[in-house]
């Protein structure tokens, strides 16, 4: 038998990065535009050895869970992601069961190595083009994306740039006519010529708000409507509820882990599409909901941009968009711009049809920009 990677350390590099005009809205958790202002985020690179040399890396903050599992990791075989999927499930069943997806990643980067392939090889995946979604930022009131107007224009910018679908992150605190207003300006201005989705990331504060934003998507014919309202996306009931009154299909499940709470969800009526969150399942765990999903006849969208999302969903016949987000018309700049030599989102990232690209490299294909991390390194921490 060939010689196996074996697992033997866990390395955390932290750095930071800068936003410009970027800043929080009232909330201190939405990302807005302002103009002059500058955000310092901080993210990690998180790096699994192997005894063959082999290193799985990604950018992810350190999962708190990692002292758990470290334990049971060091010494295991990096190939052996279901199983190694099905044990972490298990065993962090009382933490919400988080970090599974960054252990799982960093092993399907080192499968990749192992076998000198792209991840998508390894799922039996073609290269295609990836349709996007132009995904706002939230809504702000200093001279960005401030009224309706300004999203119109904007969702017009990007159909001239080739997108073929645009998705509206509105305002937040539950500001409803301002979110209808907008839905009609954005559907009148564009409506017809891409794809239109809204997502007002759970910031509606009742299930009435919700009910009268999706007449408005009704009315313009709207593609989905995403986690609405404050019951934080997880109201099986409530979205059966909801799918009973609107038309508009629901996208539902980016705010429930693993498996077999997402069927739960689309076996109550309570989604039209599936949500994937690489961030929080994984490639294993979301490669079950899609396979899921293709069961029941539906598509799974994955949440957010990045490497693996692109993998996998090269990897499915049953997905429609990529989100490239977060994009604003008067500011660019998301980690992959820094972190990356041969990798990058954003707003300008897409070809003239609105289309990305998997990496064609090994796992998952991306090079660190290395320079920049340690110039910018403000943590290390080793777990061996
Ligand atoms: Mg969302």
């Amino acid at each position: 038998m060939a010689e196996k990677p074996i697992i033997t350390k866990f390395e955390f590099t932290e750095f930071e990065y800068t936003l410009q005009d970027m800043t929080r809205d009232y909330n201190g958790f939405n990302l807005v535009y302002e103009k002059g202002s500058t955000l310092t985020m901080k993210q990690s690179v998180m790096q699994v050895h192997t005894s063959m040399g082999i290193t799985g890396e990604l950018l992810s903050a350190m999962p708190h869970t990692l002292p758990i599992l470290a334990p049971y990791l060091i010494g295991k075989n990096a190939l052996e992601r279901e199983r190694i999927y099905q044990d972490t499930k298990r065993a962090l069943r009382q933490q919400a069961r988080m970090g599974i997806a960054q252990v799982d990643i960093a092993l399907w980067d080192i499968a990749g190595k192992y076998y000198n392939a792209p991840i998508w090889e390894l799922l039996g995946g073609h290269i295609r083009p990836l349709p996007c979604y132009a995904s706002t930022p939230h809504g702000d009131h200093n001279g960005g994306l401030d009224c309706p107007e300004a999203y119109a224009d904007f969702a017009e910018q990007c159909l001239e740039m080739g997108y073929p679908a645009f998705k509206i992150h509105g305002w937040g605190q539950s500001l409803v006519d301002l979110e209808i207003a907008n839905i009609h300006a954005v559907g009148k201005r564009v409506g017809g010529k891409m794809d239109l989705m809204l997502d007002p990331a759970c910031e509606l504060e009742t299930f009435g708000d919700t009910v009268k934003v999706g007449w408005a998507c009704d009315e313009e014919r709207f593609f989905w409507l995403e986690d609405p309202y404050k019951d934080g996306g997880i109201s099986q009931f409530a979205h059966r509820k909801l799918r009973q009154i609107i038309k508009t299909p629901l996208l539902q499940t980016e705010h429930v882990r693993t498996l077999e709470p997402h069927v739960d969800f689309a076996l109550a009526d309570a989604t039209d599409y599936l949500r994937g969150d690489i961030g929080y399942d994984g490639i294993t765990g979301v490669m079950k909901l899609a396979h899921a999903a293709e069961g029941l006849g539906l598509d799974i969208e994955m949440h957010g941009p990045g490497p693996a999302q692109r993998h996998v969903m090269t990897s499915l016949r049953n997905t429609n968009y990529y989100e490239m987000g977060l994009v604003h018309p008067k500011c660019e700049g998301t980690v992959s711009n820094v972190a990356y030599t041969n990798y990058e989102d954003g707003l300008h990232a897409v070809d003239d049809k609105g289309c990305v690209y998997a990496p064609t490299g090994p796992g998952l294909g991306v090079e660190l920009n290395w320079d920049y991390i340690r110039a910018h390194q403000t943590g290390h921490f080793v777990i061996a």
